[in-house]
């Protein structure tokens, strides 16, 4: 056999090789990953400080700074749209809003990237439920990372899962919350991910979260999508919306107000 001939053959077989193993691999049954459970990623130890926040007073409210986006002040929802299409159907009264647990989330219109997010929440005075089911909405940045709203006071539930949580992620660094009937108030700095060719993170998303003054997030990296059920996904994606949770928790809606964002 001349040398030519020879590694023509020689191809050949591993060529033949490649395709045996590749049938192989692909008639051989493998295990699949185990069904996830909710359960399988709430953890409830160690719970967070209980730290009182500082007080306010209704001359002390912060207003939005010169060059903020004001995206509700008080007298209606135009700056917002229903997450599934149309307007943004929850109810505006007394310079607030109140979720609408029937008409679902709603977001904003404008999609943002980089930013410092002001908003104010209260939990109705006779709120009830316990754990997850009681005040539970949410603040999505970009559309896809929740930062966790809900009634923490006098209310233990899975750490990761708490008020200022990112959820199913990292617990909050202390418990801030104010009595139910009192107003919340977060400010969120939130920095985009950035992505390889991939798809996957060359820079993860991070985020910076402040309740009533007390530190909850000090910069920190978010994994992926915030499921309620399994892992956090990584998916590319671009500029986003502010989406606001419609929790379908039995409890009593709660309200928000003075809410503003500066792009960064
Ligand atoms: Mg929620």
């Amino acid at each position: 056999m001349n040398k030519k001939s020879f590694i023509s053959k020689s191809l050949l077989v591993t060529f033949s090789f490649a395709i045996c193993v590749g049938a192989y691999a692909q008639q051989k049954e493998y295990p699949q990953p185990e069904r996830m459970k909710p359960g399988m990623s709430e953890y409830w130890t160690p719970q967070p400080k209980i730290v009182t926040p500082g007080t306010t007073t209704k001359a002390a409210a912060l207003t939005a700074p010169s060059d903020a986006i004001i995206l509700f002040d008080g007298k209606d929802l135009s700056a917002w749209e229903g997450a599934q299409g149309g307007p943004a159907l929850w109810k505006v009264h007394d310079g607030v809003f109140t979720v609408d647990k029937k008409t679902g989330d709603i977001q904003t219109k404008q999609k943002f990237e980089n930013y410092q997010l002001h908003l104010e929440w209260c939990v109705p005075e006779n709120i009830t439920g316990t754990s997850q089911g009681r005040g539970n909405s949410g603040v999505f940045m970009q559309g896809l990372y929740e930062v966790q709203i809900l009634d923490n006071y006098n209310n233990e539930t899975y750490v990761n899962g708490q008020a200022g949580s990112v959820y199913k992620q990292t617990p909050p660094l202390a418990n801030a919350m104010r009595k139910p009937g009192e107003w919340n108030v977060y400010d969120i700095i939130y920095s985009a991910p950035i992505f390889k060719e991939d798809g996957t993170y060359r820079v993860p998303p991070t985020v910076t979260v402040i309740h009533n003054g007390v530190v909850l997030q000090n910069h920190t990296t978010i994994l992926g999508t915030t499921e309620y059920i399994g892992f956090p996904k990584v998916r590319k994606h671009g500029v986003g919306p502010i989406v606001l949770q419609s929790h379908g928790d039995p409890s009593e809606p709660i309200s928000f107000r003075n809410i503003w964002i500066r792009e960064l």
